[in-house]
């Protein structure tokens, strides 16, 4: 250590790290369709728009966080992957919602792509792309929520050490959610009131 850096790396007078919403994506923050590969595919679940500009306005930063092992199986490439992504900005921007990062996952052991076939620390339930957007936006996970409709969210959520919040009507066998409730918009509103 040099002398002038501080004894106490945790010290007071530094900016407050931003909390987070980490948003699965497909059927939380879009509908269910079976592996989406096309910009059409992805439609904004009911009223999340508005949720979403509510926790923007409130500070809060918002983070797709989503498993495509479709890249891997060769459903889609990286590039049609980014495509779609720059469509679920045009469907959230008359919402004025601008996500602040999205992160995906295109990996899958039993991928048949070879540069996308293998484990890797990022797909979920692994909690590598919350560390990485963490990191990349300063964030403080404890008082970020993780909000998705499989265990595989709830867990990923849970190893980053965030709050959870499961959304869906299923019957549901994974790790236990801080909240559960029917559908994305209401889990948005729950993560809204809550205080840290
Ligand atoms: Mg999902
Ligand atoms: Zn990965």
């Amino acid at each position: 250590m040099r002398p002038d850096e501080p004894a106490t790396p945790a010290g007071t007078g530094r900016p407050q790290r931003r909390k987070a919403v980490f948003l699965d994506r497909d059927s939380t923050l879009t509908e269910p369709r079976h592996y989406p590969s096309r910009p059409g595919d992805l439609v904004l679940q009911p009223d999340v728009g508005a949720a979403l500009r509510a926790l923007q306005h409130a500070g809060w930063a918002l983070v797709v966080v989503t498993n495509q092992s479709g890249v891997a199986r060769g459903f889609l490439t990286m590039n049609a992957l980014e495509v779609m992504h720059e469509r679920l900005g045009v469907l959230l921007a008359p919402h004025r919602v601008h996500l602040d990062g999205i992160y995906a996952c295109p990996h899958h052991l039993d991928g048949t792509v070879p540069d996308y076939r293998g484990p890797c620390p990022c797909r979920k339930p692994a909690p590598g792309m919350l560390h990485r957007a963490a990191y990349d936006l300063e964030l403080d996970l404890t008082r970020s929520w993780t909000v998705g409709d499989s265990p595989c969210d709830i867990a990923a959520g849970r190893a980053a050490g965030t709050h959870t919040a499961l959304v869906g009507t299923r019957p549901y066998g994974g790790a236990l959610p801080d909240v559960h409730c029917a559908t994305t918009a209401e889990a948005l509103h729950t993560v809204l009131r809550s205080h840290d």
